[in-house]
């Protein structure tokens, strides 16, 4: 009775479709929802997504992927699990399906659990390429790898996947130097942290993709070295004096530091 039980919800994760009655199709990806919505408006979303994982040499265009925003909330329950607070899951190797919760499509939006949309960076398309990397990721790597990746690497990759060009690598060294309160991954719930430290490593460092999964180094090694890699240049590049200064005169306008 257990293993019929367990077999039925395995089978309703991998062939979901029937309970999802809107649809659209945009190259490798399908868009499935429980409320309608305009198709274009759809195919827009998976526009974006289809760009950003294009931009991963990860990403295989023989592979198709299959997302199901789900607004009800019994659907979340059912096939989120024990993960319903989550913004979307990924239980790939078993699918290549993955569930999102509610969303303003028209609005490229998530629904938060308080019932707002979600603002800023994290938009919808965001959401959803965020859990199809978990796919491409997972797949690269193989299970049993990804299964004992530092966590920097399996949530930071996918979240420098999802967020494309919208991410600014100075402004997230500030904010990793000054220790700021969105950096905190627990109390931020934010994945930014983890974000910058790959990006340190694939667009500073010049680390291939391949060896930032086949070799990756300590959490706190990376930040480590950053970090020193800052007091050096601060040594190396001292504060200049200007004319006015090295002249012993006030000058008339003064930059700031
Ligand atoms: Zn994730």
């Amino acid at each position: 009775m257990l293993i019929a039980v367990l077999i039925s919800y395995l089978s309703l994760l991998c062939f979901p479709q029937s309970f999802f009655r809107w649809s659209v199709t945009s190259a490798h990806l399908t868009l499935y929802s429980d409320s309608s919505f305009p198709p274009e408006e759809g195919k827009k979303i998976l526009e974006l997504v289809e760009a950003k994982l294009a931009a991963s040499p990860l990403f295989s265009p023989q592979m198709h992927h299959s997302i199901f925003i789900c607004n009800a909330r019994w659907r979340r329950l059912v096939l989120f699990n024990r993960q319903y607070r989550v913004g979307g899951v990924n239980y790939y190797p078993l699918t290549s399906n993955v569930f999102l919760r509610d969303a303003v499509i028209g609005e490229n939006r998530l629904v938060s659990q308080s019932g707002n949309v979600v603002q800023g960076d994290r938009t919808l398309d965001y959401f959803i390429t965020h859990e199809l990397a978990h796919t491409i990721t997972k797949k690269a790597a193989g299970w049993y790898r990804h299964l004992n990746l530092p966590e920097y690497v399996s949530e930071g990759y996918p979240d420098y996947v999802a967020k494309g060009n919208s991410f600014d690598y100075e402004k997230a060294k500030q904010a990793f130097l000054s220790e700021a309160p969105e950096m905190d991954r627990w109390g931020s719930g934010l994945y930014l942290r983890y974000h910058f430290l790959v990006a340190y490593l694939l667009d500073k460092k010049k680390q291939s993709v391949q060896e930032l999964f086949e070799n990756p180094m300590e959490q706190k090694a990376v930040e480590d070295e950053i970090r020193a890699e800052v007091q050096v240049g601060n040594i190396q590049s001292p504060p200049s004096i200007s004319l006015a200064e090295s002249q012993n005169c006030t000058p008339q306008h003064p930059e700031s530091p």
